[in-house]
């Protein structure tokens, strides 16, 4: 009998598809029973572990498809490392509001001032609002659509980028690239223009653009489009790699 039970609200479960439920109810019952806890308290417990289960798998999913080179938070960021940003500013940023009026961030600075940990925790915030993020090099998102260009496979490797809600450009203008790889990024920007949302790290003041990109009128449009609907945000100083090395020495 209890066999038969037990197999039968097994294969309900997984209809319903309430995984933890189904591998967690009998150890809850006991500790529930040896509790004396009512059903709707046992029902209670239940509930929480697969929405606590349901969550975390959710996500580390959407953290697994942003393939960020290394997980990053804002708890991690000392912002008194940086004075010219505004804790305020990027806490907010965080909220992801932004991602909804599909607004862009470009964050601008020298090497080592944490352009890239910044934009990481920005997406990993966003992931935890369940949005979904791809984060790449311009290099190698270049690469990805020289490739997709390649093998007559570009519009669709665009259709699924703009499912996105946010893709992190990190490192433009460290790499100059190609003729055709700046009319592709430039194309790429475009489309997404007010369609999702860009976060763009780089060493370049806007004026240096047209170094990498080559062509001034295209480099004035792309500009035009991406500053549109932008939060510029501006990191100065030295690296911070550079100076926590120099506090260690002084020591
Ligand atoms: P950038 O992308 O601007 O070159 P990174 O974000 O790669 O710089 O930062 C270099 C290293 O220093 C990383 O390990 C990063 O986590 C760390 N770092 C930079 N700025 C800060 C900061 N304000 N607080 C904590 N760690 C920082
Ligand atoms: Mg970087």
């Amino acid at each position: 009998m209890k066999i038969e039970r037990d197999l039968l609200l097994k294969s309900y479960l997984k209809r319903l598809r309430l995984p933890t439920v189904a591998a967690s109810y009998k150890k809850i019952a006991e500790e529930s029973l040896a509790g004396k806890k009512d059903y709707a308290d046992y029902l209670l417990a239940l509930m929480e572990q697969e929405v606590i289960n349901r969550e975390a798998n959710a996500l580390r999913n959407k953290i697994s498809l942003a393939r960020f080179p290394v997980i990053k938070g804002l708890d991690t960021f000392d912002f008194s490392a940086v004075k010219d940003l505004n804790q305020q500013t990027i806490l907010q940023l965080a909220n992801c509001d932004y991602l909804d009026r599909k607004e862009n961030i470009i964050l601008i600075g020298p090497a080592g001032v944490g352009k890239t940990h910044l934009a990481t925790a920005l997406g990993v915030a966003a992931c935890k609002k369940g949005k979904r993020i791809r984060f790449c090099t311009t290099a190698g998102l270049i690469n990805e659509m020289l490739e997709a260009k390649d093998s007559h496979a570009l519009n669709k490797f665009q259709a699924r980028l703009l499912k996105f809600d946010l893709v992190i450009l990190d490192e433009l203008g460290y790499v100059p690239f190609t003729a055709g790889g700046g009319e592709l990024l430039f194309q790429f920007c475009s489309e997404r223009y007010e369609r999702g949302s860009l976060i763009i790290t780089t060493n370049l003041e806007f004026g240096n653009w047209v170094e990498v990109f080559g062509n001034e009128r295209m480099t004035a449009a792309l500009l035009d489009r991406l500053t549109h609907r932008c939060h510029i945000l501006e990191i100065k100083g030295e690296s911070y790699r550079f100076k926590e090395s120099k506090k260690r020495r002084a020591h």
